[in-house]
């Protein structure tokens, strides 16, 4: 059975158009908004899917059995879902969840939520559709928010860890690759990230006028044009992340564990169980003391890059800390980022503190420097280091540059 493309175009034009007559139940929903979007995707048939999932590069994967049966409105509904998925980067986010096997469906669910409530006014919210009542909780959330509710609750479906073709909606929900979906460089054609971000923003512009003429209410998808014309991601999130990352790299590169202590561990005293006694990565943070630093948003960093190591339950973790302004004033080993004493209030040269950092024995695996940027850089890296460069500063604007060796985070101050 082939893809009835004909019947698809007639979804995406019942989407788009205004009605021409008076309005019934099953007139077009007038959300010319979503054109940039609806034909960017790229259909793909598969008997594997129940209705219709989607990939991360926008294939659509659609079992053309279902479209036959399918009325109108209800390939319509499904096609607005997914496309908001999509416009959404519920893949991205999902990554920054660290959403994986084990709770891809309690994800999705939550995604699945925030649609709903996007979709509801127009009346095309497919019937199979979790909601914020699913939940327990208020429709307008962030699907981080019922994602953080769902972690306390059964989802239900297959087993967990095995992820089939017919679960949830795809990697363009929960960033999962299934079998079924093809790959970043198929013959297919693919929306790249970058192609995406500009058509997000196409699409943002557009329902923003049209939120606008209808002057009805824009519900939770008003939040997302305003976050898609003026991103403002959290740093926080971002800096935690890229910490855990490096480690997670460290760890992977030297035979390290990381693992939380095990409860039998600590009921077995004096005994030893394996794994246990081996390295863990070694972590470095150099801080700017300078006077041009903001204090408290130095702190609340520090605190942030603290908070990553002590999610990853690193035995024993030891940090070193170097403050640094022209010269480095001290070097301490905590046991947390936060408890060092930070001295000095002068000029800016972080190079010396990064060549201390590459001269300690054992080496750090992970340098972090929390800097407000304004300072040379050495030309190459401490050896064998991963380094994180954690700008903090007032405007995005103003931020100078980082090395390309370095992996940077910008880290604002909220005005
Ligand atoms: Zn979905």
């Amino acid at each position: 059975m082939t893809l009835d493309l004909q019947k698809l175009s007639a979804a995406k034009l019942w989407l788009i158009s205004a009605p021409v007559a008076a309005r019934d139940t099953n007139a077009p929903r007038d959300l010319p908004y979503l054109a940039h979007a609806l034909y960017a995707l790229i259909p793909v048939e598969s008997a594997e899917v129940h209705r219709v999932t989607g990939d991360e590069w926008w294939r659509m994967y659609i079992n053309p059995a279902w479209l036959d049966s399918a009325t109108i409105p209800e390939a319509g509904a499904e096609l607005a879902h997914l496309v908001w998925h999509l416009l959404a980067d519920h893949t991205g986010r999902a990554r920054d969840q660290d959403v994986d096997r084990s709770t891809a469906r309690a994800w999705n669910k939550a995604t699945d939520a925030t649609i709903s409530h996007t979709l509801a006014p127009d009346a095309i919210r497919p019937d199979h559709l979790a909601t914020a009542a699913d939940f327990a909780m208020r429709p307008g959330l962030a699907a981080e928010q019922y994602y953080a509710r769902a972690s306390g609750l059964p989802v239900g479906g297959g087993e967990p860890g095995t992820l089939e073709p017919t679960d949830g909606c795809g990697s363009a929900a929960d960033g999962i690759h299934r079998r079924h979906e093809h790959g970043p460089d198929s013959d297919l054609g693919a929306v790249s990230t970058f192609d995406a971000t500009e058509i997000r923003r196409l699409v943002a512009i557009d329902y923003r006028d049209h939120a606008l003429r209808r002057g009805t209410d824009p519900g939770d998808a008003l939040r997302w044009v305003k976050e898609t014309l003026e991103p403002r991601t959290p740093w926080e999130p971002l800096l935690a992340g890229a910490v855990r990352r490096a480690i997670g790299w460290a760890a992977g590169r030297g035979d390290y564990t990381y693992t939380r202590p095990s409860r039998r561990a600590s009921s077995l005293p004096g005994i030893v169980l394996p794994g246990q006694h081996r390295p863990v990565p070694r972590l470095s943070i150099v801080v700017d003391t300078s006077a041009s630093v903001d204090d408290q948003l130095l702190a609340r960093a520090l605190g942030e890059v603290d908070g990553a190591i002590a999610a990853l339950g690193v035995p024993g973790a030891n940090v070193t800390v170097y403050s640094v302004d022209a010269a480095v004033h001290t070097v301490e080993k905590v046991r947390r980022g936060r408890d060092a004493k930070l001295v000095g209030a002068g000029g800016t040269d972080l190079r010396v503190g990064l060549r201390a950092a590459a001269d300690e024995r054992p080496r750090p695996d992970v340098v972090v420097v929390l800097t407000d940027g304004g300072t040379p850089w050495p030309t190459t890296p401490p050896p064998a280091a991963a380094v994180i460069a954690a700008i903090l500063g007032r405007d995005r604007k103003d931020l100078p540059r980082t090395p390309a060796w370095a992996v940077r985070v910008e880290c604002l101050v909220e005005t």
